[in-house]
């Protein structure tokens, strides 16, 4: 499971740990006291029904979204936390900057930059955030494009690929910031079923090689296919988690049993 180059003490810290999370949008509470866990080398899967607070969990976790009360760990460091009440500790900008170039979010919508060519996308963020040299980051995306299947894609436009390509070209991006870990939104809900696949096989790819990823998706047999661990968020907390056949096998709660009966 565990990457070679990886001392035993950094293998047993979780990438991502976050310990009783509480996010509101105004007098809205959306989480609840959510604690979530991504250990090296695991794959996460959250599922629950449109509203449960999934997308605003994932955003949480790449400090997209400011959240109330709760812990967030990145390594074992943690980035931001509340003190008593309401009342926030400073962040520290460059701390949140380090730790969200090393989150790579993928969204459904893909979010490619139309007026830049594919590789021109994948490139971008190395060059520009990270301050990386543009022939190694040119020579990485040229690979990663390859990876995903569209190595003949990359001086083409957004446009001129289909979703599943872009998708894919999306994932590249994500890559190519070699992040700790990759976060999805909803990756294949954008596409055709025929589309989706394309971008399945990268994901199955991906966590074939033990890359850690929270993966938020109604494909219930992706998640039953590539995750380490489940987990049903509904109405903001955490109602059911486990490994994959036991989620999906041997629901427990009568409210998990029934959003598997709605999407399977
Ligand atoms: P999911 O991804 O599981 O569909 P979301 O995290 O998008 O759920 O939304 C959870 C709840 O938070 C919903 O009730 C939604 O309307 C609300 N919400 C999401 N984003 C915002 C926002 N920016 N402002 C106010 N309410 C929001
Ligand atoms: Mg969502």
């Amino acid at each position: 499971m565990d990457s070679p180059n990886q001392t035993p003490d950094a293998d047993t810290v979780p990438v991502i740990e976050i310990r009783g999370l509480h996010k509101a949008y105004g007098s809205l509470e959306v989480i609840k006291g959510v604690s979530l866990t991504a250990p090296r080398g695991h794959v996460i899967s959250l599922i629950g029904s449109s509203g449960s607070g999934k997308s605003t969990l994932l955003r949480c976790c790449n400090l997209l979204e400011d959240s109330q009360q709760g812990e967030i760990l990145f390594d074992g460091e943690a980035v931001r936390w509340t003190g008593q009440g309401l009342e926030r500790r400073p962040a520290d900008r460059a701390q949140v900057t380090r730790f969200r170039t090393n989150l790579s979010m993928v969204f459904q919508q893909f979010n490619l930059w139309s007026h830049m060519t594919i590789l021109q996308n994948v490139m971008e963020a190395p060059v520009t955030v990270l301050g990386e040299d543009r022939a190694t980051v040119e020579a990485r995306a040229r690979e990663l494009l390859a990876k995903v299947g569209i190595g003949d894609k990359c001086e083409a436009w957004p446009a001129q690929l289909s979703g599943g390509q872009q998708q894919r070209a999306a994932i590249a991006r994500a890559l190519c910031m070699q992040p700790r870990a990759l976060l999805f939104d909803e990756p294949t809900s954008a596409l055709d079923p025929e589309l989706q696949q394309e971008v399945v096989k990268v994901i199955k790819d991906l966590a074939a090689e033990h890359r850690t990823m929270i993966i938020v998706t109604h494909d219930m047999r992706l998640a039953n296919d590539v995750s380490d661990h489940v987990v049903f968020l509904h109405q903001g907390v955490i109602c059911e988690e486990g490994p994959p056949d036991r989620v999906f096998g041997a629901p427990q709660s009568d409210r998990l049993r029934q959003f598997l009966s709605a999407t399977m």
